[in-house]
């Protein structure tokens, strides 16, 4: 069984009380690896690590050094490719393919294209008339905001912890991340790519346990931390901005969505349908940016409904180094019971439920995995709790729409608004519906296409800022105005 630590000031090392606790497989719940659980005193030793970091060899860099040495990272990872293939998979029990398609290229990704984002981002200048007629000339500096505290989910582990490390190293920051409890391996491979390519100590640096009274929680009230950039729950984004708002500290959250797929009766059909499957249950439907509630033009919705089903009913369980399975396990048991307390509320609203709603029968060597079935439901109202609250699993409501206000208003009557996704071939209907619809990112015929340079994060109680592109510097550096008069 592998022994995992914490990674502070460019070594491994365990948690000064000796404290470990276990992770287990989603796909069988075996023991894979015992984990260091970081105390108070971990978490001070990484910050100060980080922050030593900032006024040492790290903070003497031009922009192009630190450019250099995170295409450097990028390439590693790509080198090691498999390694981080491997350790996700063990990880989230998710098939190889969205690792190798996905979730392991993203994260290289992370740091080439922050890097070329730092490296080409033109600086601002204005000039000024003053009274002697001589003139003042302003410009802006960019400067690291110093260390960043990175609290990460399991969803999508590498991808969304690099894209928070990636830009904040791009501008020079140090950063101690704290990655979710259930998903710690990639995390803690990065390190030895770090270390690897030469990232001076004490820049990338790890800390593992949990959120409340463990390792989170004292990441955001050390006020050593400058900044914190947080992916997960809203509930928990309402918790680490308390803790913020201590030493007012600036925060970036992504957070929860309740995801709306809308389908015209123009769009064309095979396409809608396979975006809508992707969306709802891509990674067991445990994806942000997944549609949960789908609408459906009034004269193709049954036609929809069944052509959902069947996709559903033909997915593939098994581990994820099956090569012909394409469908994983929840990520723990815990998630697996809230996702069927969501089943069972839909049956008890009412719900006709046209496929799945429980646990599939699965051989024994897997029975004891946190599998559950794609489930389609038809027939709720609104107000249905399975309708307007994230349940993060792979279902989805679907009911029909008759007019482009009625499915806008039931589109945005809604405590989030990360994302949704549009299927029309009238381009007019997309640009109306784009621009009434609340939410952060709006997809047209595509969904999970991403363009790293462009503005990411969701509206509501989805999240708070933007990154991606130049975004990200915003959060990532703090502006300095030099003026000087002529
Ligand atoms: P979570 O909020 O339970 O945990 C996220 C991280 O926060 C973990 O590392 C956890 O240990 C830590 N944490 C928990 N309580 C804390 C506290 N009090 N102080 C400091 N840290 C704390 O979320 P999750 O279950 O890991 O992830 C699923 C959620 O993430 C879903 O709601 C999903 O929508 C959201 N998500 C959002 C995006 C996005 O881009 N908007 C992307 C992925 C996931």
């Amino acid at each position: 069984m592998q022994q995992i630590n914490h990674f502070i000031d460019g070594a491994f090392s365990p948690s000064d009380s000796g404290k470990r606790f276990d992770k287990r497989s989603p796909v069988d719940n075996t023991l894979i690896a015992s984990i260091a659980e970081a105390g108070r005193t971990d978490v001070d030793r990484a910050v100060a690590a980080a922050k030593r970091a900032l006024n040492g060899e790290w903070g003497g860099l031009t922009t192009e050094q630190r450019v250099d040495l995170l295409y450097g990272v990028a390439d590693e990872i790509t080198r090691r490719f498999d390694d981080f293939v491997e350790a996700e998979m063990a990880d989230t029990g998710q098939p190889h393919h969205v690792m190798t398609h996905a979730f392991i290229p993203r994260g290289a990704a992370n740091f080439k294209v922050f890097a070329d984002v730092i490296k080409n981002v033109p600086a601002e200048s204005f000039q000024m008339a003053t009274p002697d007629g001589r003139g003042a000339l302003n410009y802006a500096l960019r400067v690291p905001k110093g260390v960043i505290g990175v609290i990460s989910p399991w969803n999508a582990p590498f991808l969304l912890m690099t894209w928070k490390v990636g830009p904040a190293l791009a501008c020079g920051n140090t950063v101690v991340v704290k990655p979710s409890e259930e998903t710690p391996l990639t995390t803690t491979l990065l390190g030895e790519v770090m270390n690897s390519v030469g990232i001076p100590k004490g820049v990338y640096n790890v800390v593992h346990g949990f959120g409340p009274d463990s390792a989170g929680e004292y990441l955001t009230q050390n006020l050593d931390v400058d900044a914190i950039t947080f992916t997960g729950e809203t509930r928990t984004g309402t918790a680490i901005m308390k803790a913020a708002a201590e030493g007012t500290r600036d925060v970036s959250f992504e957070m929860g969505g309740k995801n709306a797929g809308i389908v015209f009766a123009d769009a064309d059909f095979d396409a809608a349908v396979d975006g809508i499957f992707r969306s709802a249950f891509l990674n067991s439907g445990q994806v942000c940016l997944g549609t949960e509630k789908v609408y459906v033009e009034r004269p193709i919705f049954e036609r929809f409904v069944d052509a959902l089903k069947q996709k559903a009913e033909a997915v593939k369980y098994g581990r994820p180094t099956d090569s012909d399975s394409n469908y994983g396990p929840l990520i723990s048991r815990e998630h697996q019971n809230k996702v069927l307390s969501y089943y069972q509320k839909a049956k008890d609203e009412g719900a006709t439920i046209v496929t799945g709603g429980g646990i599939p029968d699965m051989p024994a060597e897997l029975a004891e995995g946190n599998w559950i079935e794609p489930t389609i439901w038809t027939g709720l109202p609104e107000t249905a709790s399975v309708v307007k609250e994230e349940i993060f699993g792979p279902c989805c409501h679907i009911a029909p729409f008759d007019t482009e206000e009625e499915v806008i208003a039931k589109t945005n009557d809604n405590q989030y608004g990360l994302s949704t996704t549009i299927w029309t071939t009238n381009l007019s209907c997309a640009h109306r519906m784009a621009a009434k619809i609340d939410v952060g990112v709006t997809w047209v015929n595509s969904w999970f296409l991403r363009d790293l340079r462009t503005p990411f994060g969701g509206a509501n109680q989805s999240g708070i800022g933007r990154e991606g592109g130049v975004h990200s510097l915003e959060f990532y550096t703090e502006m300095r105005n030099v003026c000087i008069k002529l």
